[in-house]
């Protein structure tokens, strides 16, 4: 029956706070890290300016803040805030002092156009946004005037408001953030996670934490409006860590920030290990102090695992898997016999259920088997409360103004599908094999564009590559590739496609290669696949 089908994890339950507390996800982090042994340190460094800034400063700007925006802006409860910034010190500020407050946060891309700005606020419909010199003008009238972060106002209401701030009572099943789901697939989504979604979230990290003499020094390249930046965000203060913290990714930045800082760990996307797998850019750096690298958001190949590995023996490398739906990762690999499973994400967390299900038939299927991953607990997106308190999923759950969306996607008795296609092994670890939508269907036979590209990225003359449907007469679809070639090589497509052919089925075959400059990704490193469309008709290309 499907319950015998249904993966608990295989951890120790987590620690959670009583579901009725009034807790915000703010209060928790600062009562998680007042416990550790040192009372103060170093939160934040800016690696251009090489400031630094204190725990004990950042929780008073914090309040500061909070007491500015409650007493003078008149922000409450519920009120929706949308930032539009660079990382930053500044925003981990706003974050908690927003949270606190148990106002809504709600980041985007910087980059965004006017025109994408405007669906997102149609969504989430904020009365206030919070921006910098140079994104502010891409933002439209709001209730409050927006409030530019990078201003000697700012600055000067973070040291001191000169504001009693009163306290405001917080439900963990208050709204905490609106995330925008990368939109990799189908149109974009503001998901909505809730203080306990975070909070659990937190109390899952924290539980992987191995006691240490001195704070870890973090640095990680995801931006802070994407979940995997959101979740660290609140995860480093909770652990008391030193953030160095990055505004754009660089790789060269990177590398000398991690030298200068002593950095012991970061959070890398697909692409940045893959770079550092192929050397040469690493060299001349620095990096002893490295002891552990966190890779997630996309998947990476056991090539790319085993030429990083044969780099850096010394350091363990962390893989994860999640979703902005589920509040960041859920599965991970924990110590370095975890890490040895290449290719796997790891097991899920405490109190997280897991099914992989027939997406054909719905029918749970045993360990091995190949299905969509199904996800149930605490972290997953706002549905959790409503269905513990026998309510049904409403415009309230899920993805904000789509009920259409939600009902796709949160399912009775709380299971989320996550639109992954993955298989789950006897010994409970995680394999992805590909997004559901993205599989290129050839003659019927399904071929998961991934398992491809990560071919292709193992030769050595493939600095990059992506592979998506190609329309035929015949086959339906056919794997065409996208190659970005390492400077000098002269492969041409011919051996591209005799290099993957002699390693797959026949019905996997690569059958059109087209050379390109770059992949595009996504800033959590995800192959933007639509993108790729537009480039294939700009090469002449018929899709
Ligand atoms: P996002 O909401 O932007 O974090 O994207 C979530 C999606 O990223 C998942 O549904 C997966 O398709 C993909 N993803 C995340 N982690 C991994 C991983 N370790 N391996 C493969 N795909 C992943």
């Amino acid at each position: 029956n499907s319950l015998t089908k249904t993966f608990h994890s295989l951890r120790p339950p987590v620690n959670l706070p009583r579901e009725d507390t009034p807790l915000s996800v703010t209060e928790y982090a600062f009562s998680l890290r007042a416990n550790l042994p040192w009372p103060d340190s170093v939160a934040f460094i800016n690696p251009l300016t090489a400031q630094r800034l204190f725990y004990s400063d950042f929780i008073q700007k914090t309040n500061s803040l909070a007491a500015y925006l409650q007493r003078v802006i008149k922000l409450s409860k519920n009120d929706v805030a949308f930032v539009l910034s660079p990382n930053s010190v500044q925003v981990p500020i706003l974050y908690f002092s927003l949270l606190s407050l148990g106002v809504v946060v709600s980041p985007a891309n910087p980059v965004s156009t006017e025109y994408e700005i405007s669906r997102l606020v149609q969504l989430s419909k904020p009365v206030i946004a919070f921006a910098t010199s140079s994104t502010v003008h891409k933002l439209p009238k709001l209730k409050h005037q927006t409030i530019l972060i990078d201003s000697p106002e700012f600055y000067s209401v973070m040291m001191n408001s000169k504001h009693q701030l009163d306290p405001v009572r917080v439900s963990q099943s208050d709204l905490a953030a609106i995330l925008y789901s990368s939109g990799t697939t189908g149109q974009v989504k503001g998901v909505m996670l809730t203080h306990r979604n975070l909070t659990a979230q937190v109390a899952i990290s924290c539980s992987f934490w191995q006691q240490r003499e001195s704070p870890a020094v973090m640095l990680y390249t995801m931006p802070y409006f994407h979940i995997f930046g959101f979740f660290y965000c609140l995860r480093s203060v909770a652990l008391s860590e030193i953030v160095v913290v990055m505004e754009r990714f660089d790789m060269k930045k990177m590398l000398k920030a991690v030298e200068e800082f002593r950095v012991t760990h970061t959070a890398l996307t697909p692409p940045v290990v893959v770079a550092m797998s192929k050397g040469g850019l690493t060299e001349g750096y620095d990096l002893s102090s490295l002891e552990g690298v966190l890779c997630g958001a996309a998947p990476l190949g056991k090539d790319v695992i085993a030429a990083f590995s044969s780099r850096f023996p010394k350091l363990e490398l962390v893989q994860g898997y999640g979703l902005t739906e589920s509040a960041g990762s859920i599965f991970r690999t924990v110590g370095p016999e975890e890490c040895k499973h290449w290719g796997s994400a790891g097991r899920i967390s405490g109190g997280i259920d897991s099914k992989i299900v027939d997406p054909e038939t719905g029918e749970a299927l045993p360990p091995l088997r190949v299905g969509e991953l199904w996800l149930r607990g605490p972290t997953i997106m706002k549905v959790y409360f409503k269905l513990q308190l026998g309510d049904h999923i409403s415009s309230g759950a899920g993805y904000i103004g789509d009920t259409g969306a939600t009902s796709e996607t949160l399912l009775k008795d709380g299971w989320m599908r996550t639109g992954d296609l993955c298989y789950i092994g006897e010994d409970g670890f995680l394999f992805v094999v590909d997004r559901l939508k993205e599989l290129i269907k050839y003659k019927g036979y399904q071929v998961a564009p991934v398992e491809l590209e990560q071919l292709l990225l193992s030769h050595p003359d493939i600095a990059d590559a992506a592979v998506i449907p190609y329309p035929d007469e015949e086959a339906g679809q056919v794997p065409m590739a996208f190659v970005v070639r390492q400077p000098q090589s002269s492969l041409n497509q011919a051996q591209i496609m005799d290099f993957v052919a002699k390693q797959v089925a026949p019905y996997k075959k690569i059958r059109r290669v087209a050379f390109v400059n770059s992949i595009p990704k996504s800033p959590s490193g995800k192959i933007l696949r639509k993108n790729l469309r537009k480039v294939a008709v700009q090469l002449g290309l018929h899709l």
